[in-house]
């Protein structure tokens, strides 16, 4: 196990995010908090990397495609004719091909940052999938505003400008997905005795 300073999680400023400007207001919101900036890069995923990038187990899938048919249920909307399928699975996987070719439409930025329970926080900091859903004071919180129905009716995913790894595990596969080893650096911030030593 990584000595616990070292926790990592990759954040991405997705194609929403970055032509909003907000990767600067991202970027600092965990450097803030006192994460370190260990990796940092813009790229342009291509569809096969997306593909490796989202990976979803059939559970998660069948998460997806829950959520949506519940907001399509709270909206009267009939599943069939908005989505043509009522199969939460379908559903799921209908918006798993839409994150490919949404993550691969415009440049990205990839970050990996470190600190203690670097993914657990990083998720309170970019805050719920759904933006109604997201608190006030986290990134997805303080500047999305998009619907899932929205997004469904137009057949994209939803707009919510950051992707967080979902746990330390997760972590570790997607950053070695993003970044090689030559990539990540090591070095002190000034800042860290204070946070951290005796
Ligand atoms: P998170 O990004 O918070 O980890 P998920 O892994 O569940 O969330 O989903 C990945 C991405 O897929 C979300 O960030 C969002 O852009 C999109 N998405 C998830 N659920 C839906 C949905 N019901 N409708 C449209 N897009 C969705």
């Amino acid at each position: 196990m990584a000595h616990p300073k070292k926790e990592q999680t990759l954040i991405l400023v997705k194609p929403d995010g970055l032509k909003r400007g907000l990767a600067g207001e991202i970027i600092k919101r965990f450097e803030s908090r006192g994460f370190k900036i260990v990796g940092m890069k813009m790229v342009k995923p291509s569809i096969a990397h997306t593909k490796k990038h989202y990976l979803p187990t059939r559970a998660q899938l069948e998460g997806m495609g829950n959520k949506t048919l519940e907001m399509l249920k709270l909206s009267g909307k009939d599943p069939v004719k908005t989505m043509g399928t009522d199969r939460a699975i379908e559903i799921g996987r209908m918006i798993n091909e839409w994150n490919f070719q949404f993550l691969s439409s415009s440049p990205v930025i990839a970050v990996v940052f470190e600190g203690p329970h670097a993914a657990e926080m990083g998720r309170k900091i970019v805050g719920h999938t759904l933006p109604f859903k997201a608190e006030i004071g986290t990134i997805r919180g303080d500047f999305s505003v998009d619907s899932p129905i929205l997004g469904n009716l137009n057949k994209r995913p939803l707009r919510n400008i950051v992707h967080a790894s979902g746990d330390a595990v997760e972590a570790k596969r997607e950053i070695r997905h993003w970044f090689s080893k030559k990539e990540l650096f090591e070095y002190k911030r000034v800042d860290e005795g204070i946070m951290f030593d005796r």
